[in-house]
């Protein structure tokens, strides 16, 4: 077993960290106090982004992306998990269902997605209907060669813009299908864009679909095609999210290890009392090991070693782990900052509001934990653990 990053993977790594700290990590507290950056800012990120290959990273080459391994995403996930306020967004690549299109769709919503003019909005949550997707009520019914859309989706991750929406429709019994709808498609609206508790670009908006008819031509993946597509997305974003929380626990180490070094309090340095010293090594531990998981079963998946529902479970166990761990590290670094990390000058106070989600959006740890179990009880231990 090799653990040691190819000097391929460190030039990216590092190529990535200059990125972040360079285009994404100025830019915070305008997003923090504004949640938005100028329209030309973004653009010259988005434009950056690209000149140092970190986007459209998880596109094949034959479509025109740069096909990077699961590991190189991985590993620029995590540098990019070092930005607060969703930053951490212009890097990476759009949702991979958009490379399930044909190819009229992929010209029409790839090929923008890929020269970074915008991701789609994935709409699948509904209000009565979040962990548990057997409640989805949102329909799509046939009516000649149209398709009418009737539901309500809440937290529609960029939903406030962009080119479309991809819709999550039940079309029959069992049958749950994907839909494009386009902005300005009559029948589709924002219904009431409420405020949450990180500060990022992205909205999520609650968005209703009333009599809302789309053509044959925005049907992704066919009929009944939406839980695989959508299986598929959540074994790279768990993955994503994982690795971007080890950046994320990084920098809030980082920043812990050098406050403590500067910091005095009774004669002392602050690590030098062990109840704080005990916060740094404890994170330290937890780091670690959640780094081993995340690089562990992200090479596993570049070398074909799991089956993908193998994956499945480990892609979840990280996302759990990961998603913890940095929500302990954030909560013990906010407390050895004191009343400096309550404030949202410091990265502390912004990152511990941003990482509470991660344990919740994409599912939550429960939902892991119940993937996890099922993992357990129907797959060899011996070879999904490494025992
Ligand atoms: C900022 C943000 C952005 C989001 N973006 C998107 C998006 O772009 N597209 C999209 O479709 N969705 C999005 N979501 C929705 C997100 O995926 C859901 O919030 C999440 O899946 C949980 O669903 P829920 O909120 O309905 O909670 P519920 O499902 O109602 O769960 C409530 C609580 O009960 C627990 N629970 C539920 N079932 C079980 C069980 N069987 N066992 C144990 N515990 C259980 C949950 O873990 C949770 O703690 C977003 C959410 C947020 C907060």
């Amino acid at each position: 077993m090799e653990f040691e990053l190819t000097p391929e993977l460190k030039e990216l790594q590092q190529r990535a960290l200059h990125f972040v700290e360079q285009e994404l990590i100025p830019h915070e507290m305008t997003v923090d106090t504004t949640e938005a950056l100028p329209k030309e800012i973004r653009a010259q990120i988005q434009q950056k982004a690209l000149d140092y290959g970190l986007w459209p990273m998880n596109v094949p080459k034959e479509l025109g992306g740069l096909g990077s391994s699961v590991m190189e995403q991985t590993i620029v996930q995590e540098q990019a998990g070092r930005a607060t306020n969703g930053l951490w967004a212009h890097v990476g690549g759009p949702y991979n269902a958009l490379l399930r299109g044909n190819e009229a769709q992929r010209k029409k919503y790839l090929e923008p997605a890929m020269r970074g003019e915008w991701t789609v909005a994935y709409a699948v949550t509904e209000p009565d209907a979040g962990s548990d997707t057997t409640n989805l009520q949102t329909t799509a019914v046939k009516k000649g060669d149209r398709w009418v859309i009737n539901g309500n989706k809440w937290f529609v991750s960029g939903g406030h813009e962009g080119l479309a929406v991809l819709v999550h429709t039940i079309t029959g019994p069992g049958e749950e299908t994907l839909f494009f709808v386009d902005h300005g498609t009559p029948g589709m609206r924002t219904v009431r864009t409420p405020r949450f508790m990180h500060r990022q670009e992205d909205r999520h908006p609650e968005m209703a679909f009333e009599n809302c008819e789309v053509g044959e031509e925005q049907l992704l993946g066919g009929i009944g095609e939406a839980n695989n597509i959508s299986k598929s997305w959540f074994r790279e974003e768990r993955l994503h999210i994982a690795a971007r929380c080890l950046g994320a626990a990084q920098r809030l180490l980082e920043e812990a290890k050098v406050w403590c070094a500067e910091r005095e309090s009774f004669g002392s340095k602050l690590h030098e009392h062990q109840g704080i010293g005990w916060m740094l090594a404890d994170s330290a531990t937890e780091l670690y090991a959640a780094r081993l998981m995340v690089y562990a079963t992200s090479s596993e998946e570049d070398a074909g070693r799991s089956d993908p529902k193998e994956l499945h479970t480990k892609a979840s166990m990280c996302k759990l782990y990961a998603s913890e761990m940095v929500g302990r590290v954030a909560d013990r670094v906010v407390q050895i900052f004191g009343g400096r990390g309550y404030c949202a000058d410091y990265a502390a106070e912004r990152l511990y509001r941003d990482v509470r989600v991660d344990r919740i959006w994409e599912g939550t740890s429960e939902i892991m934990r119940s993937v996890i179990v099922n993992g357990v009880m129907k797959r060899d231990l011996n070879r999904m653990l490494g025992g």
